[in-house]
């Protein structure tokens, strides 16, 4: 199959490698409709992560069931499906708590970007649409395999309640799924940092009730002139990095909680103040398929629409421009078609 190959930071091709098989009773085998770039491919990209070898990429992935192993049940060919990037039997005691991240059995979808993907614990991971669906829905369903679920799970970790206020720092795709999320959630105030026109837009239309382009300390200055001189109750780290958890901790209120999904690095978390204020830090990597069933009724009815973060739709052969474009941030989020 055509697939994408990471070679070393910074040299991503179309190859054509084996096709995925099944390996064990639980796998199952997608044909990709669509696929997408991540921001956390971005780190091997840019050579933030170790790339010892060449390998496939891609955990972002929507598409038709074509093969399933002699234990699947719930699934057969032909089934359009939504693919968490981090797959799960959603039945060991890690799941049946909530927290699908942690499964006994985790798996991750390593072929995503290509014409097939394997799925492991299949049954656990999957979740279906009623038939193919609306052509206009699919970027919406695509996001719910890794970014609208981690939005979601940065509000639900900070605490986001009806009638409260949210501040999300970041505006890459996750960060504005934040704010869907947030507004989503009943905030009565949603405020995106963002310094970046056409993300700012996307916040607004995501519900933002406010948008500061400040960084830093003018940045957290402008947050609590918002909200009377306090800091937000919920604060959706959605980066990452040693800059953005700074920021994030410049503006919860005392008591308030950062809810973290950014994959850590080089952070390192300031516990005296975490101590002296009382804020705490939950979150990590999103338990996707916990959220799934709602998230796609959220979708299906058209009452949300994440898919609006993807500006810019590549042929699957030209995903190397892709990288580049969200590399360079000339896009925020690339779709791509096998
Ligand atoms: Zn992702
Ligand atoms: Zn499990």
């Amino acid at each position: 199959m055509r697939a994408t190959v990471l070679h070393a930071p910074g040299d991503i091709r179309l190859d054509t490698v084996p096709d995925p098989v099944i390996d064990q009773p639980t796998d199952a085998i997608i044909k990709v409709d669509t696929a997408c770039i991540c921001g956390s491919d971005l780190w091997p990209y840019r050579g933030e992560d170790d790339v010892p070898e060449a390998r496939t990429i891609g955990h972002e992935a929507i598409g038709t069931v074509v093969e399933v192993g002699s234990a699947v049940s719930s699934f057969a060919p032909g089934d359009f499906v939504v693919v968490p990037f981090d797959h799960c039997d959603n039945t060991c005691p890690n799941c049946t708590y909530g927290a699908q991240n942690a499964c006994d059995n985790l798996g991750f979808t390593v072929s995503g970007q290509a014409e097939y993907a394997l799925v492991t614990q299949a049954d656990g991971s999957m979740v279906k649409t009623p038939g193919q669906p609306d052509a206009d829905l699919v970027p919406s369903l695509m996001a719910l395999a890794d970014v609208m679920a981690t939005g979601w799970h940065a509000a639900v970790s900070a605490g986001v309640r009806a009638g409260g206020t949210a501040v999300v720092v970041g505006d890459g795709a996750v960060g504005l799924c934040g704010v869907l999320a947030a507004s989503h959630l009943g905030a009565e105030t949603v405020i995106a940092m963002s310094r970046h026109e056409p993300r700012q837009e996307i916040a607004r239309a995501f519900g933002a009730t406010h948008v500061v382009a400040e960084r830093g300390k003018e940045g957290a200055a402008a947050v609590k002139e918002i909200l009377g001189g306090v800091g937000g109750e919920a604060v959706l780290e959605c980066v990452g990095n040693d800059a953005s958890m700074k920021q994030a901790f410049g503006v919860p209120r005392a008591g308030g909680t950062i809810g973290v999904v950014g994959v850590p690095h080089g952070v390192e978390l300031p516990i005296r103040t975490m101590f002296g204020k009382n804020i705490g830090v939950r979150g990590g990597m999103a338990p996707t398929r916990k959220y799934l069933p709602e998230l796609l009724d959220l979708v299906l009815s058209r009452t949300i629409d994440p898919g609006k973060v993807f500006d810019l739709t590549l042929p699957l052969d030209e995903v190397a421009e892709g990288y580049r474009a969200m590399d360079e941030r000339r896009a925020v989020k690339v779709l791509l078609k096998p």
